[in-house]
C-alpha cells in the first residue's frame, strides 16, 4: 500500500478551444513528474503550446496494461503522475480505465482536474430534459448491431447521448430516423470551434438535414435523443382493453399494442399478446 504523497492525477483537456484549458491544469501538467497521453505527438503539441516541459509516455488501449504496471512503479518510487487524452475528460470513451482502477487498487490517491467533456457540453446546450441522462458512448460501427442498439435503447425513458465520427454521422442518421421516428434529435457537432452548431428536430428529418449541406457532416458530433415519454403507473385508470378496442380498427396490432402500452404503462408484450386476442 502506498503512503507517500504520490497522486495520479486525471486532467481534462479542452475538445476544441484551447482556452478552455483551465490554469490549475496546466499548474498540474508542469508540477508532475509524467504525463501519460493518449498520442504523445498530439499532445506535444498542447504542451509545447502551453510551455510545459514535462516528459510525456504514451497509454492507449494497445499498451494500457502494460503502462500501468510502469505508472504505478513511478508512483511507489514517490512520483506524482498525470493522464491526460487527446481532447476532453479521460476515461469518457478515451483510455484510462485500466490505469485509474490499477493505481486506486494500489492504494495511492487520484485526483481530478475537471474540465471539458463532450457529452456534457452537448447536453448542456440541448435543450432536452438533463435530470436523468445515459451516456451511450460509441454505437457500434456496424449497421446490424448499431440498429439492434437503437432497438433496444427506443424504450429508454433517460435523455440518450451519445458520440458519432464524421464517417459514421450519415448512417447512423438513417438508422436513428427509421429507430426513433418523430422523437427530437439535437446534433451537437464541432463544439467550442469555429464552425460550433447545434441543430434540433425530429429524427426522421435528421437525413435530409445533413444531406442538405456537406459541411454538416463534417467534424466531431454529439447526438442527443429524447427520452420515450414516461409511461403512467401500471393500474392507471385507462383500460387496455378499452384502449386497444379503439386502436384496432385505425392501426396494425402491434402499432396498437406500441401506442396502447406506452399509454397505460403495462409491458409491450403484455399489450401485443391482448391485441393478437382482441383481433381474433
Ligand atoms: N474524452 C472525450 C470527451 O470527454 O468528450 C471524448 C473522446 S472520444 C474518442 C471523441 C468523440 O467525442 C468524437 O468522435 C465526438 O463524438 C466527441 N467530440 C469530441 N470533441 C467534440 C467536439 N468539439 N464537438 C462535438 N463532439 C466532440
Amino acid at each position: 500500500m502506498a503512503s507517500s504523497g504520490a497522486t495520479l492525477w486525471v486532467v481534462a483537456t479542452p475538445i476544441g478551444n484551447l482556452e478552455d484549458f483551465s490554469p490549475r491544469a496546466r499548474e498540474v501538467l508542469q508540477s508532475v513528474a509524467l504525463i501519460a497521453a493518449e498520442d504523445t505527438r498530439h499532445s506535444r503539441r498542447l504542451t509545447g503550446h502551453l510551455g510545459i516541459a514535462t516528459p510525456l509516455v504514451s497509454l492507449h488501449e494497445h499498451n494500457e496494461i502494460a503502462r500501468t504496471r510502469e505508472i504505478v512503479e513511478r508512483l511507489a518510487a514517490g512520483d506524482s503522475v498525470a493522464v491526460i487524452s487527446d481532447a476532453g475528460t479521460p476515461l469518457i470513451s478515451d483510455p484510462g480505465y485500466q490505469l485509474v482502477s490499477a493505481v486506486r487498487a494500489a492504494g495511492y490517491a487520484v485526483l481530478t482536474v475537471p474540465g471539458p467533456c463532450a457529452a456534457i457540453a452537448a447536453l448542456s446546450v440541448a435543450g432536452l430534459p438533463t435530470d436523468r441522462f445515459a451516456f451511450e458512448g460509441f454505437l457500434p460501427a456496424k449497421a446490424g448491431p448499431r440498429r439492434q442498439r437503437l432497438a433496444n435503447l427506443y424504450d429508454e425513458t433517460r435523455t440518450l447521448v451519445c458520440y458519432e465520427s464524421s464517417h459514421r454521422i450519415a448512417a447512423t442518421a438513417a438508422d436513428l430516423a427509421a429507430v426513433f421516428g418523430e422523437r427530437i434529435v439535437v446534433v451537437a457537432r464541432e463544439l467550442t470551434k469555429l464552425h460550433e452548431q447545434s441543430a434540433s428536430m425530429a429524427a426522421s428529418a435528421l437525413p435530409d438535414w445533413l444531406a442538405a449541406d456537406g459541411n454538416r457532416r463534417r467534424g466531431e458530433f454529439v447526438l442527443v435523443i429524447a427520452g420515450a415519454p414516461t409511461p403512467p403507473a401500471p393500474g392507471s385508470d385507462v383500460s387496455l382493453d378499452a384502449l386497444l378496442a379503439e386502436l384496432l380498427p385505425l392501426a396494425g396490432t402491434k402499432k396498437a399494442a406500441t401506442i396502447a402500452a406506452r399509454l397505460t404503462g403495462v409491458a409491450r408484450n403484455t399489450a401485443y399478446d391482448r391485441a393478437l386476442a382482441l383481433a381474433d
